[in-house]
This record gives C-alpha cells, sequence and structure tokens, in this order.
C-alpha cells in the first residue's frame, strides 16, 4: 500500500480505513479520537479536520449516542442503538463536503453493553447491503476489568462478526484509570501495577488469537487516566507500548510496529509524552473532557457577556427585543468555534494536520 494514494473524501471503512491506518504508521502521526454529542459536536470536528487538512476519528460513547436520540426518549436502550446510527448517517450524509476522510467508531461497551453492540453490527449489516459500507468503521469493546481469557474470547466472538463487514474492533488489555461515562476503575498507583500499565505477555495472548480472524486495534494502558487529574498523579510509561510493539513483532512479525495502538485519556496529556507514543505506533487519540470543556467555556462566556438577554426577552432597560443575542444558533455557535480552537492544538500535537488523504 501507497501512503500517496488518494481516497475519496467521507467516512472510510474497510480497505480505505486500513490504508489510513498504513499512512499513520509510515508518516509517523496520528488522528485525535473526538467525542460527540449532537450535530454541533460533529460539525465542529469536522469543521477544525477540514481547516487543519486532517483526518479525523469521531466517536460516541454509549450516553452520547442516547443523548443523539434524546435524553427524553422514553427506552434508553432503544435510544442508545437509534442515536447511535442517527449520529452514523449524519456523518455519511455530510462528511464528503467537508474534503477529509473521517473514521467513525463507537467508544467503550463493557459486558452490559455487548447488546448495544451486537445492534449496532446489525445495523451496520443492514447499511452495507444498502449503501456498499458498513455503518461504522470500528466499534471498541473494553472487557479490560475481566480476566483476560474472558476479554479475548467475547472480542474474537465479535471480530468474527465484524470481520466480513469490513470492519475493525478496538479491545483494551490492562486497567486505563479514571471514568468515562460511567465506565470506570479506580486508579491505584502502584508502578508494577498491571491493570494500570498492560503486560506485553497479555498483548502477545490477544494478539496470537485476534489478529487472525480480522482487524483489531489495541488500547493499552501506560499510566493514562480517563478524563483530566491534578498532574503528577499518575506517571505516563510511553515505552510500555514500544515494549508490546517489540514482543509482538519478535514473536509474530510484521514490521517494527505490527499494531496499531490506541491512546485513551488524551485530555491533559503532556506534549512530550504524547509524541513518544505516537512514535510507538499510537494513531488514535481520544479526546473528549477537553472538548467538553472547550465548548462549555465560550458559551458560559456569551451568557456573561449578555446577561439580560438570557433572562429577558426584551431588554427591560431600552424595551429593545434581544431574540438576535439568545438565538441558540449564537451561543451553540461560540461553543463550537472552541471546540474548534481545541483540535486545532491537537492536529498539531499528533502532526496529522496538512496529511489529510483526501484527494
Ligand atoms: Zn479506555
Amino acid at each position: 500500500m501507497s501512503v500517496t494514494t488518494k481516497l475519496k473524501p467521507g467516512v472510510v471503512t474497510g480497505a480505505q480505513y486500513l490504508e489510513l491506518l498504513e499512512a499513520c504508521r509510515e508518516g509517523g502521526y496520528a488522528l485525535p479520537a473526538v467525542n460527540v454529542v449532537g450535530t454541533n459536536s460533529i460539525n465542529a470536528v469536522l469543521e477544525a479536520a477540514a481547516k487543519n487538512k486532517s483526518d479525523v476519528i469521531i466517536q460516541l460513547s454509549n450516553g452520547g449516542a442516547r443523548f443523539f436520540a434524546g435524553e427524553g426518549c422514553p427506552d434508553a436502550n432503544a435510544a442508545r442503538l437509534l442515536g447511535a446510527v442517527s449520529a452514523a448517517r449524519h456523518v455519511h450524509t455530510v462528511a464528503a463536503a467537508y474534503g477529509v476522510c473521517v473514521v467513525l467508531h463507537t467508544d467503550h461497551a463493557d459486558r452490559s453493553l455487548l447488546p448495544w453492540v451486537d445492534a449496532m453490527i446489525d445495523a451496520g449489516e443492514e447499511h452495507l447491503k444498502a449503501t456498499g459500507q458498513p455503518l461504522f468503521s470500528s466499534h471498541m469493546i473494553d472487557l479490560s476489568a475481566e480476566p483476560l481469557e474472558a476479554n479475548i474470547a467475547e472480542c474474537a466472538r465479535v471480530l468474527k462478526r465484524m470481520a466480513p463487514l469490513g470492519m475493525s474492533l478496538e479491545i483494551e488489555l490492562g486497567v486505563t484509570g479514571g471514568e468515562e461515562d460511567g465506565i470506570g476503575h479506580d486508579i491505584e498507583e502502584s508502578a508494577d501495577n498491571a491493570h494500570l500499565y498492560t503486560q506485553p505477555e497479555d498483548v502477545l495472548k490477544a494478539w496470537e488469537v485476534l489478529s487472525p480472524l480480522g482487524h483489531v486495534t489495541m488500547a493499552a494502558s501506560f499510566g493514562n487516566v480517563h478524563g483530566v487529574y491534578a498532574p503528577g498523579n499518575v506517571k505516563l510509561r510511553p515505552e510500555i507500548l514500544k515494549a508490546s510493539q517489540d514482543a509482538v513483532a519478535a514473536r509474530f512479525g510484521g514490521g517494527a510496529k505490527p499494531m496499531s495502538l490506541v491512546f485513551h485519556g488524551g485530555s491533559g496529556s503532556e506534549k512530550a509524552k504524547i509524541t513518544e507514543a505516537v512514535s510507538y505506533g499510537v494513531f488514535k487519540m481520544n479526546i473528549d473532557t477537553d472538548t467538553q470543556f472547550a465548548f462549555a467555556e465560550p458559551v458560559g462566556a456569551y451568557v456573561d457577556a449578555n446577561p439580560v438577554a438570557f433572562k429577558h426577552q426584551i431588554d427591560p432597560a431600552n424595551g429593545k427585543p434581544q431574540k438576535k443575542l439568545y438565538d441558540p444558533r449564537k451561543w451553540l455557535r461560540a461553543g463550537e468555534k472552541g471546540i474548534v480552537a481545541r483540535l486545532n492544538e491537537a492536529f498539531a500535537d499528533l502532526g496529522s494536520a496538512g496529511r489529510t488523504l483526501a484527494g
């Protein structure tokens, strides 16, 4: 595969997705994976990607998918599925107009959420029949809190369903600290904790079983935590990623960086550690907490700057209507611009700016 190949702009799946991963590996860069909750956040991510001429990963947590279908939808389980389908269709509809390649992905699903993942794969089968493309590029299963054998066995079952559709599976080994959408683990800080720092022998076992079944990407723990914590709480050790790549390469071949690695809990990480992790084959860095704040902060500033418009439809001081100030498009747009500004930084940190494969 050549990294100079141009791809059609829009959602990439199957062979195109693998080509994008190869370009990341050869070019030594990674893509931000941004959690979205509505068309506002999706469009802001696409705007930022277009502006930076970077490809990008858009992902939904189960909570984000539920929110997309509506918090008021009485059936939460239905909403989780329908929101994921609806969000994915929105991205399929508009992404090409932004002139970049977009990977569509879903975030952490523990055992209780496996029915959600299976239902999304069902929807992917239908979408493939109708359009020639599955709905999502990949899904994620996080059974890292369970024994390794149970984790791998369930991932194998799901991967066998996804591979024929040209879909990829992201798995997690070792426990990333912190909490993401209610799926969380306590942080234990001992340096040799097998849960906080993924062990190469676990990676070898997972790779041996899963890589022959289909395409798999690995989220390994190297001291990363979900969310933002005070600096110094947990030490990032990207060299753990290199140890795993070396172990897999020695046993199974596949070049210096045989695995496509994922960095969970990228918000608030030191730039030098991000660069180091990318050099060891990380192609995807999850960002959620930082873009949430990037949306909220300018909305707060807008409300602070226009306090009367958020209390009175007509300004009591001068009798003037305030529609131009409270129109949701004004303050939602402020939030969107905040996301774009934060992602400008992410594309620069990850080295993906100017490198879109879309042509
Ligand atoms: Zn994780």
